[in-house]
């Protein structure tokens, strides 16, 4: 009998389905998801770092193309998924299913893989030391994702009221937190202000704004729930520095705020033609899309009732105000000019390249008018940023401190210079460029192949994701990229070419030839003499249902836990 189809997952649309199933918006030319026959070599042991969507999508997918393949996937909480629990919106519940990639991995290859729950990988008490893994195993994929955010570097950042949304939004999704976080609503005015203007900042302004009725029924951290039912914010303003056409929020981000029950818009002060400049039926349908949007604005009026958002434009922020030197009072801007007319971008008839033209289309400081908005609370949410693990340079890594990503070739293949990085690494990867990056096995056995032959390449080390390719992007494009990534890791494998266990350039931790790679079975002592308290898929099915049951009792999904160590109570109760 035939063996069922794969499953297959939409990039796009995010949709699982039977690789059969039609999908308008499946590409003409998927990856082949078919094994990679591996020459001679025993199953490759594979450390993964990170469980969000960069690490299960690598694994699940790495398990299509190397099926005895062997992966440890290590991560620094005892509950999986990165971002997909604890960054995605609780009121977007249907994103989360992504998740079930990786159930399906634990469930249908119990055998091939081991999550390392609460074994953060760093060089702390309590964290296993990234050298330590090395002689273990035959590659390391980093999947570790951002763990910081960027600041402005202006003054009063630090005040009272003025906080990271990277902060807000792990503590209305349960985040567990190294230091106790909690935000009184009741005390920081009317009016809050979000700095940036990308997807971040509109979740954060749906969460300040939306019915808590709605808000009840899904994973909110139930602390949050509390502080937003004493919350008196009634207006929230989110500034960008360039305009409507620049922003990077998405179209669906921008509809649901204007759809939100009881919230109205307040269009700029601006006209928007003012704003965007170009004829609308000069626009790249993408864009037109945006601006039909932005100028229908809500369907709730605005009235002293209501509550109500603005978008604001060509604003750049210069310092954070208080009377007191403690608590925030407003924030001031400076205004910013495009550099150059909007319509004199458009010079070309291919729509694609205005789109591109329009949207990096630069501003410059006037310098001149300045601008005050009064708020006792203000959010910057202008990008998260990912940092080196501790002892990356013991094994010969590099860190590209300008880009934030650990410098690769393009492919997921790290590079030992941040010189020979890819200029856009993974951006719009494509099966075919894939496939030309793969080594190919000579008659005397080596692998040879233009993805090898690029300078400074360091044999068993990996990337996926934000570390790879910066913070930015939705699931959909990390899963593409995981996936084309998962694809040169087995080609690489199977074609012969030097991994970890044959390679004295990471930093002379290689195994050497010995085959003994033992990958979990290896390192789970050193584990355990570090006194770290590892929790297995098991346990974690534990606490998910703990969650559950917690969840149902307050009729809402799942109430997770908030701190490590209630965690690990549960388990060892
Ligand atoms: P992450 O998801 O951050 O995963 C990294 C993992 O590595 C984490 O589990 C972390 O704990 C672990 N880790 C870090 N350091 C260590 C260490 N030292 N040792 C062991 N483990 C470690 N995309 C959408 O498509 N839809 C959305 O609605 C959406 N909402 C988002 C909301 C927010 C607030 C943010 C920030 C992003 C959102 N995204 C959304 C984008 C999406 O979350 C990212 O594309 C995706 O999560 C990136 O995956 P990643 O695996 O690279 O990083
Ligand atoms: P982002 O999309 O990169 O947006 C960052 C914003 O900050 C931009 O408006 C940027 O302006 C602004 N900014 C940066 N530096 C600034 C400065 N010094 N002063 C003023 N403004 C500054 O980042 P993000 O919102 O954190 O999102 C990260 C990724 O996660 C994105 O790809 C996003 O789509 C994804 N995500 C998706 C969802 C979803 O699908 N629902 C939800 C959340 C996040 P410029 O454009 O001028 O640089």
């Amino acid at each position: 009998m035939r063996p069922p189809p794969a499953p297959w997952m939409c990039p796009s649309c995010l949709r699982r389905s039977l690789a059969t199933t039609t999908c308008p918006l499946r590409p003409t030319a998927p990856y082949s998801t078919a094994p990679i026959q591996s020459s001679t070599r025993r199953p490759i042991q594979l450390a993964i770092i990170g469980s969000g969507p960069a690490g299960f999508y690598s694994a699940y997918r790495l398990l299509k193309r190397l099926p005895d393949a062997r992966i440890t996937m290590f991560e620094k909480l005892p509950v999986p998924y990165g971002l997909a629990r604890y960054g995605v919106a609780p009121d977007h519940p249907e994103v989360k299913k992504c998740t079930e990639t990786l159930e399906t991995v634990a469930r249908e290859s119990p055998t091939n893989f081991h999550f390392a729950g609460n074994v953060p990988i760093g060089d702390g008490a309590g964290e296993l030391p990234l050298a330590a893994l090395v002689p273990h195993f035959d590659a390391l994929l980093f999947a570790h994702g951002a763990s910081t955010d960027r600041r402005l570097g202006i003054p009063g950042e630090d005040l009272s009221g003025v906080l990271s949304a990277r902060d807000f939004v792990g503590w209305y999704n349960g985040l567990p937190a190294l230091t106790p976080w909690a935000l009184d609503l009741a005390s920081v005015g009317e009016t809050a202000v979000v700095i940036g203007q990308g997807n971040v900042a509109l979740d954060v302004t749906r969460i300040l704004l939306s019915p808590l009725a709605e808000l009840r029924k899904t994973d909110i951290n139930e602390e949050t729930l509390e502080a937003l039912s004493r919350s008196r914010i009634r207006e929230v303003k989110v500034i960008g520095r360039r305009g409507p056409l620049q922003a990077p929020y998405t179209i669906k981000e921008l509809r649901e705020l204007m759809q939100l029950p009881g919230v109205g818009f307040a269009p700029p002060p601006e006209s928007w033609d003012a704003l965007m400049q170009v004829p609308r039926k000069q626009l790249p349908r993408q864009l037109k899309r945006i601006a039909e949007l932005l100028e229908k604005g809500s369907p709730t009026p605005l009235t002293p009732d209501s509550k109500a958002w603005q978008l604001g434009y060509l604003r750049s922020p210069t310092a954070f105000l208080s009377h007191n030197g403690r608590d925030l009072d407003a924030v001031g801007f400076e205004t910013t000019a495009y550099n150059a007319p909007l319509t004199s971008l458009l010079t070309s008839g291919d729509p694609q390249a205005n789109l591109i033209a329009l949207r990096a289309a630069k501003v410059r400081s006037t310098n001149g008018d300045k601008t005050l908005i009064h708020a006792g609370l203000a959010f910057r949410s202008v990008g998260y940023q990912s940092t080196p693990l501790p002892g990356l340079a013991d094994i010969g890594v590099p860190f590209d401190t300008t880009r934030h990503v650990i410098p690769n070739d393009g492919f997921g293949r790290v590079v030992s210079s941040p010189s020979a990085t890819a200029s856009s690494p993974g951006e719009g990867l494509r099966a075919q460029d894939v496939a030309a990056s793969l080594p190919k096995t000579t008659a005397a056995g080596a692998a040879t192949g233009s993805g090898l032959e690029k300078g400074g390449i360091v044999p068993g080390l990996y990337v996926a994701g934000w570390v790879k390719r910066g913070a930015t992007g939705v699931i959909a494009s990390t899963l593409e990229d995981a996936f084309a990534g998962a694809d040169v890791l087995a080609g690489d494998w199977a074609a012969g070419a030097a991994f970890l266990a044959s390679s004295e350039e990471v930093g002379g931790h290689g195994g050497g030839e010995t085959g003994q790679q033992r990958g979990w079975e290896g390192v789970k002592g050193e584990i355990a003499a570090r006194g770290i308290r590892a929790v297995g898929w098991a346990e974690w099915e534990v606490l998910d249902a703990e969650e559950r049951r917690r969840g149902a009792e307050r009729g809402k999904v799942r109430e997770k836990m908030r701190s490590v160590k209630e965690m690990l109570e549960v388990l060892d109760r």
